[in-house]
Parts: C-alpha cells; structure tokens; sequence
C-alpha cells in the first residue's frame, strides 16, 4: 500500500517554513544542569547543535513509530480520548503526513528511523510486516522492522521477516494482551535469539497495567533463551528496577529512554538518588527512546529531560548515540 498518498489525502499537513513546529520545551528551563556539562537543547531547532557540540554524528532513537496510515490513525484516536483511556489528556505533537515526520526526525538528527508496528490481535502481524518491508524499501533511512503475536503462525513470519532483512522488532505484551513467555513464541524468540536481532519490548505495567505485564515473563523468556537483545522500552517503568536488574544480569538487554524524566510521566526531579546512581552504572546499557509522533510534547523534553539528570556529557554521549548505534549496527 502507498502509505504517503493515504497520508496526503487524511492528515493535510500545515504550510510552514521548517519542518518542525514544535514549541519550546519547558523542562530545558526548569531543569539546571551542572556547569560541567554542555547546556542542554530548548527548542527542538537547537537538538542537532546540542548533539554536534557533543560529538556525535546524530542521534540514534530506537523508539520511533511509523504505521500504516489506517492503524496510526486508531492509534491517534485511541489518544484523543486519552481522558477516558488513561485519565488524562494526550494531546499528539506531530499530527503530520507520512513525509512530514520523517523530515521531522531527519532534521533532529536521527541517521536511521525505526518504524516500530504491532499488532492489538491475532492475524496481524505478518500484514504489518509485510507493510514495513515495504516502508523500508521506499526509504533509504528507513530501519526494516518486524513485530509478532503470540499465535502459532509466529514460527513462520518471524523467520520470514528476518530472511526479507528485518533489523528491528517491536513486542507490546499491554497492547497485546498476551504473555511474552507463552510456549507458543519459543520458535520465534530462537529465530530473534539465532538472527541477534534487537526486540524493543514494552512490557512494564504503565502507563496501563495489563494482565501479562512486568519483569517475570521477560525473565523467564530470558532464561530459556539468554542471548535474546531485549531492549526494555520505557526503561521498564514503573517496575524500574527489576528492569535494571536485567540490564545488569545479562549482557544483550538494553532500557530505552521513551518518555522517561521528560516531564509527562516522570521528571528528572521525581528520579530517586538510588535509581540515579544505578543509571550511572548502567550508561552502557541505556538507550535513547522517543515515542515520537505519539508524544504530548516536544521532542526536546526527552533530550533536555536526560540531561537533567545531571550524569554528565559522557553519560549523554553513550545514551544518544554510541550505545543504540551499536544496537542498531550504525556506523
Ligand atoms: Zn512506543
């Protein structure tokens, strides 16, 4: 399907001289950081020269979503009635066309752009991979992603995923309402295990608890196939540090960022010492992570957010870049 023309035709997007309209951050302003390191980003305009005054080439964001345009826009809608749904309002900062977000995120300095899609029911997943194959294909900077369901068909679509190229995958254990260690998945996590292929992974229980949401499945899938690259969206949360305790038993699981200390669901302020100092410890193993488009504010507050946390420009340089580079095979 042509993704960018559905797009054209639903989602007009405004005239306007760059490509990013996004208003100021708050949290770059409220948030000191210390005079040691380098004054953090208040505008998203100001994020590639925050990121060239670290000395990184860009940044490497492993929580992006591009979706067909017809799930994307129920995603959008699930968002505006994020008052009934959640309990508070979620209004989205870049309700734009396909080729507006993607220019959106070029301009903030992501290399490669993942298109992290997943399936709500069974009989999905293999649609949305073919779809993001075809993504991939129209977009030189474009990661190819892949997800799954927990349905026996996942021993097949997995594996064909990652012969067609498949980089990046995408699992909602909420969203799913299915267990990430149901025996039903052991064909399709030894495939993801064989292929070293990273799997972004929501399963912590915010912001929505869901029946099968929380570390122990994920260790459980971990003890059966130990070498799996578990990045743990959200940093987990809310269960912080059993996540953590994860990230620091095994070697190939990650925490990504998505929306943690960016001033919605937690700030850098709400951060406990202990946990602070354990983010320290971890700065091999954190991972920039967005949400972008679905996000209830601009992109900046993810940035300025982590550098309030105040671990210095190393600890920035590792988490933007260096770490999900690796992770993603970016050079
Ligand atoms: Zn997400």
């Amino acid at each position: 399907m042509n993704d960018s023309d559905d797009a054209a035709t639903q989602t007009p997007s405004p005239a306007r001289a760059t490509a990013n309209p996004a208003p100021e951050t708050t949290i770059g302003r409220t948030f000191e950081v210390p005079d040691t390191m380098t004054a953090p980003p208040r505008t998203d305009a100001e994020v590639p020269d925050y990121a060239r005054a670290l000395g990184l080439p860009g940044l490497a964001d492993i929580h992006v979503h591009f979706l067909p345009q017809n799930v994307l826009d129920k995603v959008w809608e699930y968002f505006d009635n994020a008052a009934d749904n959640y309990g508070r309002d979620w209004p989205i900062n870049y309700r734009y066309d396909t080729d507006t977000r993607l220019n959106i995120v070029r301009e903030l300095g992501l290399r490669a752009i993942p298109a992290l899609t997943y399936p709500h029911k069974p009989g999905m997943a293999a649609w949305l991979n073919e779809w993001n194959a075809e993504f991939a294909a129209a977009h030189d900077d474009v990661i190819h992603c892949g997800t799954l369901y927990a349905e026996p068909e996942s021993a097949d679509y997995v594996p064909a995923a990652l012969a067609a190229g498949a980089k990046l995958f995408k699992v909602h254990v909420q969203v799913g309402v299915f267990s990430p260690d149901d025996e039903v998945l052991d064909p399709a996590w030894r495939a993801l295990e064989e292929a070293r292929v990273p799997i972004v992974i929501h399963a912590g229980s915010a912001p929505l608890p869901g029946t099968y949401t929380g570390p122990q499945a994920v260790a459980n899938v971990l003890a059966k196939f130990p070498q799996l690259k578990f990045v743990i969206a959200h940093m987990g949360m809310p269960e912080y540090d059993e996540f953590a305790d994860l990230a620091e038993r095994f070697d190939n699981v990650y925490l990504d960022t998505t929306m943690f200390a960016a001033g919605y669901f937690s700030s850098p302020a709400e951060v406990t010492p202990a946990y602070r100092e354990r983010l320290a410890g971890l700065e091999d193993k954190v991972i920039l992570g967005s949400d972008f488009p679905n996000i209830p504010y601009p992109y900046v507050d993810q940035i300025a957010g982590l550098a309030a946390l105040g671990l210095g420009d190393d600890w920035m340089r590792s988490v933007l870049w260096t770490n999900g580079a690796k992770v993603l095979g970016l050079d």
